[in-house]
């Protein structure tokens, strides 16, 4: 059989609100055109993020009844701590909030200024972390990640050379840890391969510097590492994740990605003396070592979700949905991220409407109207996000888990197309208000006539 269905069936229906073109143009004006802006209630189908927005299952629901709400000690957190523990074989597990609190937590031990941490792609908010800390993050993707056309099965992967090359420049003793991030998020999706993270650690063993994973997606990362990579065809998702993580000497978490939760994170290291420090910090700002900020119920979710999320059957159907939605836009001439990554499809808005100049957001001006003609929510990852640092102009579809069925996905393909059909009227947006840092929540637009 090649139709590819949702391997689950739906047991709890939440609707889902219409409204028409007439109201989707009076909200969009009364939002400055900033579709954060917008409440949820007015959205149809939301693709503004796959964090924190997944349908837990029934097993998550039932272990949330078992959440042991004790502030020391409690019996869910050594569930969870269990699970982490086989999954990647690190020896201490400190719990956090969301994922940005692990990178808070574990860049605050290791950085000073002058530090320099080089990643594949930093994620928004490793970057922000690392920065605030007055050290220096340094993205080092492969050459192929600039061309949004080209096709390279793991798109993800560092530059192991310019790795090496910014080791003898600055010097190891500079270099705190290096990272991956698996899958590449800001780098579209894409995946990062066993003989990478492997090249990876040889380099940061040679010099005695600690490898993390940035490893809020690790299982779509080792499905892709099955499907593509030699070698790997006959091993089940597991096993490919306890090699991943045991080349690691520790990672941070978000569990509002591969773990179906709608909060939650952890921190992960092999270093006794790091761990100790950690937990220090954990204790005065997250909470104690056993819950982290989070309720025992949320940690439950999180165990049952880690497990679930390495079913062979689920993982097909998720990388096999996304891949869905962006060939089927890309057949039609919708220029996307080349080849689709695995929690996202992202359309190069730049080359799809190259009459709207840079600098009036071309990606925004996609956003807008997507919008308003079929009440899907997206966003902007361009010139309205990153400024001149800006390599592309994106709009990114992020796909929440085990959410929306597959008419949903032809729905926003429809709408997709028929927006493009006419992509020569849509006009670019100017910003008359912005805010200090991190515009892209909250400044406001006007339609350039
Ligand atoms: C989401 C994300 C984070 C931060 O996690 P939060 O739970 O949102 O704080 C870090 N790195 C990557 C790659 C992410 O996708």
């Amino acid at each position: 059989m090649k139709t590819i269905i949702e391997p689950f069936r739906i047991k709890s229906v939440e609707p889902i609100r219409f409204t028409t073109a007439e109201e989707r143009a009076q909200l969009l004006q009364q939002a400055s055109y900033n579709l954060f802006q917008i409440d949820a209630r007015h959205i149809l189908i939301d693709l503004l993020t796959d964090s924190g927005t997944s349908a837990m299952s029934t097993e998550q629901w039932a272990a949330m009844m078992r959440g042991d709400e004790s502030y020391a000690g409690s019996e869910s957190f050594y569930r969870l701590k269990a699970v982490v523990e086989e999954l990647t074989g690190f020896r201490h597990v400190i719990p956090t909030h969301q994922g940005r609190a692990a990178e808070r937590i574990l860049f605050s031990v290791m950085c000073r200024p002058g530090h320099v941490v080089p990643n594949n792609t930093h994620f928004d908010t490793t970057r922000a972390n690392i920065e605030f800390l007055g050290a220096e993050a340094v993205d080092l993707p492969i050459a192929e990640a600039a061309d949004t056309q080209a096709w390279h099965p793991f798109k993800g992967n560092m530059d192991v050379e310019a790795l090496e090359g910014l080791i003898a420049r600055v010097g190891p003793e500079r270099i705190p840890l290096v990272m991956l991030t698996v899958t590449d998020n800001s780098g579209g999706g894409q995946p990062v391969s066993m003989a990478n993270i492997e090249a990876v650690r040889q380099v940061t063993a040679r010099h005695g510097i600690p490898l993390y994973l940035d490893a809020c997606r690790f299982a779509e990362n080792v499905w892709f590492i099955q499907q593509r990579e030699p070698g790997y065809e006959s091993w089940t998702p597991k096993q490919i994740a306890q090699k991943m993580f045991r080349l690691a000497d520790g990672c941070t978490f978000s569990a509002k990605k591969d773990a179906f939760a709608n909060i939650g994170g952890f921190l992960c290291t092999n270093d006794d003396r790091l761990a100790e420090q950690e937990t220090q910090l954990l204790i005065l700002t997250e909470g104690y070592p056993t819950y982290g900020g989070m309720a025992g119920r949320d940690l439950e979710a999180i165990a049952v979700g880690l497990q679930e999320v390495l079913d062979p059957d689920y993982l097909r159907y998720r990388i096999t949905s996304t891949a869905y939605l962006g060939r089927h836009i890309a057949a039609a001439g919708v220029p996307i991220v080349e080849p689709p990554g695995g929690h996202a499809i992202y359309i190069d808005a730049g080359r799809m409407l190259p009459h709207i100049p840079r600098h009036q957001f071309p990606a925004q001006s996609l956003a807008v109207e997507l919008y308003r003609h079929a009440g899907i929510r997206s966003v902007e990852i361009g010139s309205v996000m990153f400024g001149d640092k800006a390599h592309h102009e994106l709009l990114r579809l992020a796909i929440p888990r085990r959410v929306y069925t597959q008419s949903h996905i032809d729905y926003v393909v429809e709408a997709i197309l028929e927006v493009n059909e006419r992509r020569h009227e849509l006009r670019g947006y100017e910003i008359v208000w912005e805010p200090r840092f991190l515009r892209h929540f909250s400044c406001r637009f006007r339609p350039v006539r």
